[in-house]
């Protein structure tokens, strides 16, 4: 609501095996550099290869990203947020880089499963900081990791389960900085899963939207007559 273009991406894409491949994708900074890189972040991911393991398609991103702003004097520096996961036969592998989040929304509690790569996220992880102090820090939204400004990146890579009541929530930081925990669970849980990102979407809309807001709610397929 009070931006002029989005600097957000995302990807959902099918894989072979009935999997799926979904992302989200946050642009650092006002500039153009940060739409480019979330775009061009996400275009990486499009062309991942099943055999590849997700973790170098992720250090793939970071080669395009930052090479891409080693080469235009505007965009240097430029990088952006990047979390993924590939979803299928009751499991989830999932990647991150940055302060976008992934959660599973279960049948009674939401539980996030990435680190907010961030200078109030990592004081809150060696204690300096309480959740609700970090998610009120000044320096909350100054990332300690991105894909793409610097010549390698570390990323956290790791496999979680998925049960047939479960869903697997990405998100940027405009979702879960207008709404709370509970409030993302109980939207999040709710009805029809089209339904239930459109609700989230609209809740945090309604609370300002001074950020972009990008949501990918995904489940099992369960197995149709
Ligand atoms: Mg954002």
């Amino acid at each position: 609501m009070a931006r002029t273009e989005n600097q957000d991406n995302w990807l959902v894409r099918p894989l072979a095996g009935s999997r799926l491949l979904v992302a989200v994708a946050d642009g650092i900074g006002g500039g153009p550099g940060g739409r480019e890189a979330s775009a061009l972040a996400i275009e990486t991911l499009a062309r991942y290869e099943p055999a590849e393991a997700i973790g170098e398609t992720f250090a793939l991103a970071n080669d395009r990203v930052h090479a891409h702003g080693q080469a235009t004097r505007e965009l240097l520096g430029m990088g952006t947020t990047l979390t993924a996961a590939v979803v299928g036969g009751g499991r989830v592998v999932l990647a991150h880089v940055g302060d976008s989040r992934a959660y599973r929304i279960g049948r009674v509690a939401i539980e996030r499963l990435t680190d907010d790569h961030s200078v109030a996220g990592e004081m809150e992880r060696v204690g300096t900081l309480t959740a609700d102090e970090s998610a009120h820090h000044p320096q909350r939204h100054v990332l300690t990791r991105a894909i793409g400004p610097f010549a390698s990146v570390r990323v956290d890579v790791r496999e979680v389960s998925l049960g047939a009541d479960d869903r697997l929530l990405l998100c940027t930081d405009g979702l879960y900085n207008a709404l709370d925990d509970e409030a993302i669970f109980g939207l999040a849980a709710a009805g029809a899963i089209e339904a239930a990102a459109h609700a989230l979407v609209e809740a945090a809309l309604a609370h300002g939207g001074s950020d972009d807001i990008t949501v990918v709610l995904a489940e099992l397929a369960t197995e149709r007559e």
